[in-house]
């Protein structure tokens, strides 16, 4: 199979699996354990912490390590709502969201907080929107930082100044998911509270994640047990995973720069190829990344275009992984007509993507824009 639903999840890299498989067969010790097989243990963990914490720019003890986004967002926006212990009630969202945010502050709003979800203009979510958003009731701003759906970038740090600037107060958290190594951050010169990123996107296996907590931001516990994570997210923490989230993120942080142009190279390929196809529209257009292209075939549904590209050996999306059959509404959030989103196909880059292998997915797509039935 050619594999382009990088969106979706990554294939682990060797080096990130052989240093899982060096902690589960020899540093096998429990980090808090005081003997010697314990401290290489906590050693491989703090040398994990630290390589992760470069990638943000921030200090190794804003660091807490979790099984994936999913767990960091949920100790995120319910530990920055506090049960309602904060001064104020309200929190300010988009609408394009992944599940992973949507569905807290969908609960947090069945809690009693006032929500209020920002809208695009022109497709695109201005600082400006969302800063107007805040008075002195407001508690808690989450924004993500790159769409997982279409690839559009939002302007996090520019967001996290400009609430900060009108209510210190505010927390402001956001999903780095889509960005996390692929975008360069430095969270030392920013105004950004919490950020939830996730090890399987970036080639790391599944069931590892991180939450950047800023020094002095309060997050009471999510769960309860030890004093792992700071108390915040007890337990034995897994380090063949944390072992090989750091291994993985070393690789894609020393090959940020070449990732990125081998993905314009490789988008702008694609724009090439389909620009003369009246019935090919772009979804991903300026201020999006370069490694997620989001199109639409006119009169072909996604799942059968999807399918079609399965039968021909190709993996895309037709949205997000997580709302899977079910539409999620997000591109019709940021202007593209409901019949665009019913016939979105996403295309997300690895570094093991060729340009020959995408020529050979164009030619497919452009065969299935042919031989299947349109309705
Ligand atoms: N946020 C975004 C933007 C995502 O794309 C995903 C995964 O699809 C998540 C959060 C959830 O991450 P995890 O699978 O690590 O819980």
């Amino acid at each position: 199979m050619y594999y382009f639903d990088n969106a979706a999840t990554t294939k682990v890299l060797k080096e990130a699996a052989d240093e899982a498989r060096d902690c589960m067969l020899n540093l096998y010790g429990n980090p808090s354990s005081l003997h010697k097989l314990g401290l290489e243990a906590e050693n491989k963990m703090t040398a994990s912490r630290k390589t992760i914490a470069n990638v943000f720019g921030c200090k190794e003890k804003e660091i807490i390590f979790t099984s994936g986004a999913t767990e960091s967002t949920n100790i995120a926006l319910f530990g920055a709502a506090n049960k309602g212990k904060r001064k104020g009630n309200k929190i300010i969202t988009t609408e394009i969201e992944h599940a992973s945010v949507k569905h807290c502050i969908d609960e947090l709003e069945n809690m009693g907080f006032c929500i209020v979800r920002v809208k695009s203009r022109d497709g695109r979510y201005y600082a400006d929107d969302i800063i107007d958003a805040v008075d002195e009731n407001t508690i808690l701003v989450s924004v993500m930082h790159v769409n997982n759906e279409n690839g559009l970038i939002l302007p996090v740090e520019k967001i996290a100044t400009g609430v900060k600037n009108k209510n210190n107060n505010v927390i402001v958290h956001v999903d780095g998911v889509q960005s996390f190594c692929k975008l360069p951050i430095d969270l030392s010169k920013s105004k950004i509270d919490l950020m939830s990123v996730s090890g399987h996107k970036i080639n790391a296996p599944k069931g590892i994640g991180a939450l950047y907590i800023r020094e002095g931001v309060k997050i009471p516990p999510h769960s309860f047990g030890g004093d792992h994570e700071h108390g915040i997210r007890p337990g034995t923490e897994a380090l063949p995973l944390i072992a090989a989230f750091a291994a993985a993120a070393k690789i894609n942080m020393t090959n940020i720069q070449k990732s990125i142009n081998h993905y314009k190279n490789l988008k702008s390929h694609i724009l090439s190829r389909i620009k003369d196809n009246d019935e090919i529209k772009l979804n991903s257009k300026e201020n999006s990344v370069p490694y997620i292209v989001n199109i639409s075939i006119e009169g072909i549904g996604s799942e059968i275009m999807l399918h079609f590209l399965e039968s021909k050996e190709f993996c895309v999306s037709s949205g997000s992984a997580c709302s899977k059959s079910k539409k999620s509404g997000v591109l019709p959030h940021m202007g593209y007509s409901r019949e665009r989103e019913l016939t979105a196909i996403r295309i997300s880059f690895s570094m093991e993507n060729s340009k020959e292998q995408l020529d050979m997915l164009i030619d497919a797509i452009l065969q299935g824009q042919k031989n299947i039935m349109k309705k």
